[in-house]
């Protein structure tokens, strides 16, 4: 009864408690209770059996017992009969003190001489005459001492019984529950091993599962679609917050996403800061829409401590278009989600074989970008910088080229990403610097334009190198211009003061490249020490096409000046926008109307015309002839 207990008492406790290692130690023991619960209650049917059985075999032995007793009992009584009659003659006429003397040694009580004794009450022996005939009976009282003492028993035994069948039945009712229990509890702890702790949606491999469940399910018209959601922006409020923050930050993206998404989607945390979908729909559904949604949400505020912002990609895969199997469809959601990393905020892609292919270009790329390195294949072209009064050239920009022998020219746009993911950009950047100095060397009355990527300003190294690389060319070091981007100093701005007042040091200029098209803040670009602001080519093709446009980029202009820096416009490519921006107060222009990028010697032939805006635009064409 204890252990059934114990059993029972082991199970409300797993009850209670939360799914996790503590849980599973005690679905362990709740287990071993079960089983010993399981004994107990055999072995108390098996009890209550055999007592009954006892009951049975014991009152069926002590009649028997009885039996035998009342024959020993005629039989010693038919020895004294004769041994009496030897003595006394016919025993009826036997006086009663003669008849107490045979009753003892007989060992019977209450004989008496009956002439015609009534049958069945009483044990009875015929008492026959020297002719043999009877004369009558000696009767004696029929008593039953084993069945007697057995009967007595029997209340003792059927208590015994009752005890244990109430007890067979407790334990029964008992195991039933521990049973009901326990798998509760395991169901419980299946559940909990099928779901993301944090938010409680469905974790990796549930999702796996689902989507296994739902391809399998799918039918001929439905289409199954696997969505992948990447979250930037999570790690960088877990830094910032202390952690059940950034943990309420995590659970409330789930919930939007649980709030937005119709119920037959399926969505699930599959990774810190990774979140799927599934949903099997009829193919015409509007999945993009949906995914859409699902990113707006996201990208809205959040208010955990103070206002965060997070940024959301995804990805998407379509069975039966885009695959059939489990492997093929996730494969191809990542490959998609990648490609929407790449378009940038807030961008949803379709898996197409156009974007597998552009990760094929990619490994090439990786394969071929240190062997062209080391065979000099990468060259450097350079861009005239004109001023906007007059088309005088004033500097130019170093721009790599890398010709491949097979495949043709691969723009920079392409591969320097890769060179940073790979870690060769510390050596391209080098191998940049240093043949753009060497080549400047011959333009004594120019700046060049050097870019520095996001990875090159992040490490102090680039001090040294810039030194160095100066030292060596002799070239002085106010005409290298160095280019970065915003998003280089948002990230740490503390550091990137630091960087751009050392190189100040050394006396070279800092440019800030592509303004406009990124972060955008001036009031905030007035605690970093620039020399230059290049104004995106964004905005130069926004002038004729938008009203406003030519507005805008006026006020840029004038905020730039204001901020007492110097202010470039790039991708000019027109008669009209080089009019309007030099309107507008700009200071210098770059742009495929005066030149393409060229080889240095085109540089040498343009250096060596006359500066004006027209022969600037006939060496474009030149060079654009060099170039294409
Ligand atoms: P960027 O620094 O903004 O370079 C200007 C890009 O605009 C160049 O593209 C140039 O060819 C192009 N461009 C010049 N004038 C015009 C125009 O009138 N219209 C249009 N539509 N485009 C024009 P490119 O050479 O393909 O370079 C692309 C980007 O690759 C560069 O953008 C720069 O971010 C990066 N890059 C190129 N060379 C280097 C390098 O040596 N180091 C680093 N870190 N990045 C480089
Ligand atoms: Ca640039
Ligand atoms: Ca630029």
């Amino acid at each position: 009864m204890e252990g059934t207990q114990s059993a029972l008492q082991a199970l409300l406790r797993l009850r209670a408690q939360q799914p996790g290692d503590a849980a599973g130690a005690s679905r362990a023991r709740a287990r071993r209770l079960l089983s010993a619960s399981r004994l107990i209650v055999v072995l108390a049917v098996f009890a209550m059996g055999a007592t009954l059985l006892c009951a049975a075999i014991g009152y069926g032995v002590a009649r028997q017992s009885d039996e035998r007793l009342w024959l020993a009992q005629r039989s010693a009584l038919r020895n004294v009969i004769a041994e009496a009659r030897l003595v006394f003659g016919q025993p009826g006429a036997l006086d009663p003190h003669v008849m107490r003397l045979v009753e003892q040694s007989a060992g019977l009580k209450g004989l008496e001489f009956e002439a015609d004794p009534a049958p069945g009450a009483r044990l009875m022996q015929p008492v026959v005459d020297a002719d043999g005939r009877i004369t009558g009976f000696l009767t004696w009282q029929r008593t039953h001492p084993t069945t007697d003492m057995v009967t007595r028993l029997m209340p003792l035994i059927a208590g015994i019984a009752i005890v244990l069948v109430g007890f067979a039945g407790f334990s029964l009712r008992q195991l039933r529950r521990a049973r009901e229990d326990l798998a509760a509890s395991e169901e419980r702890a299946r559940r909990a091993g099928d779901a993301d702790k944090l938010t409680g949606l469905a974790n990796h491999g549930k999702m796996l599962e689902l989507l296994d469940q739902a391809l399998a399910a799918r039918g001929a018209s439905m289409a199954t679609t696997f969505a992948l959601i990447e979250i930037d922006g999570l790690a960088d409020a877990s830094a910032e917050l202390n952690a059940p923050a950034s943990d309420d930050l995590t659970a409330t993206v789930a919930q939007r996403l649980q709030y937005v998404l119709p119920v037959e989607a399926q969505c699930g945390r599959i990774g810190s800061n990774e979140f799927a979908l599934i949903l099997t729909a009829a193919a015409d559904f509007d999945v993009e829409a949906l995914v859409r949604t699902a990113l707006d949400a996201i990208a809205r505020p959040y208010w955990i401590d103070s206002v965060a912002r997070l940024i959301a990609y995804a990805g998407i895969a379509q069975a039966p278009f885009h695959a059939n199997t489990r492997a093929e469809l996730t494969r191809r959601a990542e490959i998609a989600l990648r490609a929407a990393i790449k378009r940038g905020p807030g961008s949803i892609v379709i898996y197409e074989a156009a974007i597998d292919a552009i990760s094929a270009d990619e490994k090439f790329i990786q394969l071929e970008l240190p062997r062209a390195l080391a065979a000099g294949e990468l060259d450097l072209h350079y861009q005239p910088i004109v001023a906007a009064q007059g088309a005088r050239i004033v500097g130019v920009e170093a721009l790599l080229r890398w010709k491949h022998s097979v495949r043709g020219y691969i723009p920079p746009a392409t591969f320097i990403p890769i060179a940073e993911q790979m870690g060769l950009m510390d050596t391209l950047g080098a191998f940049v610097l240093r043949r753009a100095l060497s080549e400047a060397k011959r333009w004594s009355s120019i700046y060049v334009a050097v870019n520095l990527s996001p990875l090159q300003m992040r490490d102090a190294e680039i001090v040294v190198l810039v030194r160095k690389s100066l030292e060596d060319s002799g070239v002085p070091a106010a005409r290298l211009m160095l280019e970065i981007t915003e998003g280089v100093l948002i990230e740490n701005p503390e550091e990137m003061i630091k960087r751009i007042k050392d190189l100040h040091a050394l006396g070279v200029r800092i440019a800030l490249d592509d303004f406009g098209s990124g972060y955008s803040n001036l009031g905030y670009l007035q605690r970093f020490p620039l020399d230059k602001l290049k104004i995106d080519k964004s905005f130069v093709a926004a002038l004729g096409r938008s009203p406003n446009g030519g507005v805008i980029i006026q006020a840029i202009v004038a905020l730039g000046r204001a901020l007492g820096l110097s202010v470039l416009v790039e991708g000019v490519e027109t008669e009209e926008q080089r009019v309007l921006l030099r309107l507008a107060g700009c200071d210098e222009m770059q742009g495929y109307l005066f030149a393409k990028p060229a080889p240095a010697r085109t540089i040498d032939r343009l250096l060596a015309e006359p500066a004006r805006a027209g022969g600037m635009r006939r060496g474009a064409e030149q060079a654009g002839r060099q170039t294409a």
